[in-house]
């Protein structure tokens, strides 16, 4: 039997988008379908999202419940995949005050992923010290799972390697106890960050540029129309780029052969369509259609299923309870044997 155990989680700060979905979710419904794992947890950071949005906590409320329906949407399973909230576990909370004695804080003021992230959110100094920390509240919801593989964004390369040190730290200290996670990325290089829909930024919940997995087809299609392309690209018979050209980095994550046979008989591959492209003669407009109808096509039976289960809400917050307790007997687990190894373990 495999040994391997998964964790992975995204902040309930909106609706999942297409970045997620070729950045991890993806990743993990054929993971889930090969159960070649011990365990797999799936989580719903919502105390971490409250760190950025501590006067918001309605909206991350709501979007537990998104976040929820949005991974039952592309497929995953409850019944293979332990999906929880992470403030519902206080022995995460726990870990992470016990992290905090290995982290200095100009080890987290270098994390790459911190810094975007405080710049993105114009925080500079007046930044909260829950969000500051996040790194170490990551290495604790990691840990606490002894996960041996995280499969997320390329964003999350930081932070799973602070999470290593943590773990060198603590097992150097305190003697050998937790775990070193391995990171999985994707292994398509358009979906290690996909950009945004404005082809500047990353697309995320919190810049407003995204195309959401459960986004209503008509809004897709304008927003697919008005998408950055190329510059240069003026007339049609002018020749384009394809390097920093949003339309074709998304192609490059969602294209697959059969979509031709489908939707563009004009040509066998993306290859094809790129050389004409690059050569000129084709114009933005023709290329974008066909990027909807791929998108429209992958998204179709994801919104079909959200529907069915946006009917009973009840029953999904009953999953995420069940996950979560399920859960929450690991994490106290964990925490017990990391209390005994630093030898705060008095009755
Ligand atoms: P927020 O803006 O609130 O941080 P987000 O859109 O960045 O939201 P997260 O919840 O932080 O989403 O990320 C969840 C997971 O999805 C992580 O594994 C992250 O690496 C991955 N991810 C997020 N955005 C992208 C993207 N644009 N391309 C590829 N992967 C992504
Ligand atoms: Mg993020």
């Amino acid at each position: 039997m495999s040994d391997k155990i998964y964790l992975t989680g995204d902040r309930p700060t909106g609706r999942l988008h297409i970045g997620h979905y070729v950045g991890s979710l993806r990743r993990r419904v054929e993971i889930q379908n090969t159960d070649d794992y011990k365990d797999f947890y799936v989580f719903i950071a919502d105390a971490q999202a409250l760190t950025d949005n501590m006067e918001n906590p309605e909206k991350v409320r709501q979007n537990v419940i998104e976040v929820a329906l949005d991974y039952l949407s592309v497929g995953l399973d409850p019944n293979k995949v332990t999906i929880f909230i992470q403030s519902q576990i206080p022995e995460l909370t726990e870990l992470s005050f016990y992290y905090m004695d290995l982290v200095s804080v100009s080890r987290l003021q270098r994390n790459p992923t911190v810094k975007t992230e405080i710049s993105m959110r114009g925080f500079d100094s007046s930044i909260p010290v829950g969000f500051f920390t996040y790194p170490i509240s990551q290495a604790a919801d990691i840990t606490a799972f002894k996960a041996t593989h995280v499969p997320v964004g390329e964003d999350q390369k930081p932070m799973l390697e602070q999470a290593t040190e943590i773990v060198r730290r603590f097992n150097h200290i305190y003697g050998d106890t937790l775990v070193e996670p391995q990171i999985i990325l994707p292994t398509n290089a358009a979906c290690l960050r996909l950009p945004g829909t404005d082809g500047k930024a990353k697309m995320s919940k919190s810049l407003g540029n995204c195309i959401y997995l459960s986004e209503d087809p008509k809004d897709m299609k304008k927003k697919i129309m008005s998408m950055y392309t190329d510059p240069e690209h003026l007339r049609v018979e002018d020749p384009g780029h394809i390097e920093g050209n949003t339309v074709f980095t998304y192609l490059d994550a969602f294209c697959r052969p059969e979509h031709f046979e489908e939707f563009w008989a004009d040509y066998k591959n993306l290859d094809e369509v790129k050389e004409h492209y690059q050569r000129g003669g084709l114009g933005d407009v023709k290329v974008k259609k066909f990027l909807n109808n791929i998108l429209q096509a992958e998204l179709e039976p994801m919104r079909l299923r959200r529907a069915e289960f946006e009917k009973d809400i009840p029953a999904v917050y009953e999953m995420l309870r069940k996950g979560t307790e399920h859960a929450r007997e690991a994490a106290a687990a964990t925490l017990s044997e990391v209390k005994r190894a630093m030898k705060i373990n008095y009755f």
